[in-house]
């Protein structure tokens, strides 16, 4: 079967029994049914608002009988989208997870801490694990029944191997473990990797946790409309699932897409059939790549710079907050656990780093040569001050919150951003 003959069978079930994709091609006067090669590219974009516009089953392209799950994520405005799977759905789905090169056997105990409410995220892990004869701890998300002290116990009582979770837990467990008496690096033998996903992460964000815990990182990414899409693989690079997805990468100036180069990704999923994802716009911006990997994988690479929304100009040129936290990280690295938050108005920074009492000393001695380096790579003057634990979060405080937050690091001066304080809720995957 080449790409198209996949493309017109998957767009055709779309068109035959997605009324709200029906109705969407007709209004633009575009006819899966006859299909020419220049059909694909002129199909308009599906946006999360059509999957809002949809609920709940205006997506949904098989009978009621044929759905095994049903999944939903709500964004920021908590409006609902749906994501429905076939048993096929997830079986494929579950396959392509152990894509990732962290290479799961049956030796391994993945502990899995991520929502399993509503969300695919945990369920894709425990799935996968399972599927490669793991065994699973299923933690589950931050919540009464699973405060940071029971959470930390199950990590290290039951040797758990790999860990699955938002990078920031990393920083959190690391922060508790050493209020424990505890050196994440020494006291958790067992743990060779954690699969990560949730947040960007920038490379020196990563290498950083790789410190902390002595152990690999493997980002995972992707979301609950589309499950995994991508993920790192044995030399470090992020490559995407493309024998399963046509990608493409939209540029937002022009609306034309091209396999690689820098904008929004766009997937179409060649397998869905209970809710068929085509051109779906994720709305992260991203530069994907088909350089060659030591891997030896003919997958396109990827960089997930962030979404629109938190792009920043600076200077005439473009910083994304994954731009300053790899720069953070870069100057900090081999410290006990930061946490960073900042302010941009025009090109200063204002940045605090809520350090550990034994870590404080070590930040403040990086400070000097965290400002060279944001100036110099990224045209930003800045005051940086070093700030205790419990000014910005609280790990008591992070049990009792919202169930889903994620940390909001970088605001801009004036447009009624945020300040961090690793409890709001930003764009959600
Ligand atoms: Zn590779």
């Amino acid at each position: 079967m080449t790409d198209q003959d996949r493309l017109a069978a998957i767009v055709g079930h779309a068109y035959r029994n997605a009324p709200h994709l029906r109705a969407k091609y007709q209004a633009a006067a575009v006819d899966p049914t006859s299909w020419s090669d220049d059909l694909f590219e002129r199909l308009p974009f599906t946006t999360k608002d059509d999957l809002r516009l949809a609920y709940p089953e205006g997506l949904l392209a098989v009978d009621r009988t044929e759905v095994a799950v049903v999944h939903e994520s709500s964004g920021t405005t908590g409006e609902p989208t749906p994501a429905y799977f076939t048993r096929g759905d997830i079986d494929e789905w579950l396959d392509r997870m152990l894509f990732n090169g962290v290479g799961l056997t049956e030796r391994d105990v993945v502990f899995v801490k991520t929502p399993y409410s509503m969300l695919t995220t945990a369920h894709q892990m425990h799935g996968a694990a399972q599927r490669a004869g793991a065994t699973v701890i299923p933690a589950g998300n931050r919540s009464e029944l699973m405060p940071y002290s029971r959470a930390l116990r199950l990590l290290r009582d039951y040797r758990a191997t790999v860990a699955y979770c938002m990078p920031v837990e990393l920083m959190l467990f690391a922060r508790r473990a050493l209020a424990a008496g505890l050196d994440p690096a020494e006291d958790f033998p067992d743990l060779r990797a954690a699969v990560v996903n949730g947040e960007v992460l920038s490379p020196a964000k990563k290498r950083f946790l790789e410190n902390l815990w002595s152990i690999t990182l493997y980002p995972d990414y992707g979301s609950t409309e589309t499950t995994t899409l991508g993920g790192a693989c044995r030399a470090g690079a992020l490559h995407l699932w493309s024998e399963r997805f046509r990608f493409e990468v939209l540029d937002p100036a022009t609306g034309s897409c091209a396999p690689h180069g820098t904008g929004e990704l766009v997937v179409t999923s060649y397998h869905r059939r209970a809710m068929p994802i085509v051109r779906y716009r994720m709305g992260d911006i991203v530069t994907v790549t088909d350089a060659s990997c030591p891997c030896g994988s003919d997958r396109p690479q990827v960089r997930v710079h962030g979404r629109e929304a938190d792009r920043l100009r600076v200077g005439g040129r473009d910083v994304f907050p994954i731009d300053v936290e790899d720069v953070v990280y870069g100057a900090l690295h081999g410290c006990e656990p930061v946490f960073w938050s900042g302010e941009v108005d025009g090109d200063h920074l204002s940045l605090e780093l809520e350090a550990t009492e034994a870590g404080a000393a070590q930040v403040r001695e990086r400070t000097d040569g965290l400002a060279a380096a944001l100036k110099d790579r990224l045209g930003m003057r800045s005051a940086i001050s070093v700030v205790p634990p419990g000014t910005r979060m609280t790990l008591d405080r992070q049990a009792e919150q919202e169930a889903m937050f994620k940390p909001v690091y970088l605001r801009t001066c004036g447009q009624g951003g945020r300040t961090l304080d690793y409890t709001g809720t930003s764009q959600e995957h």
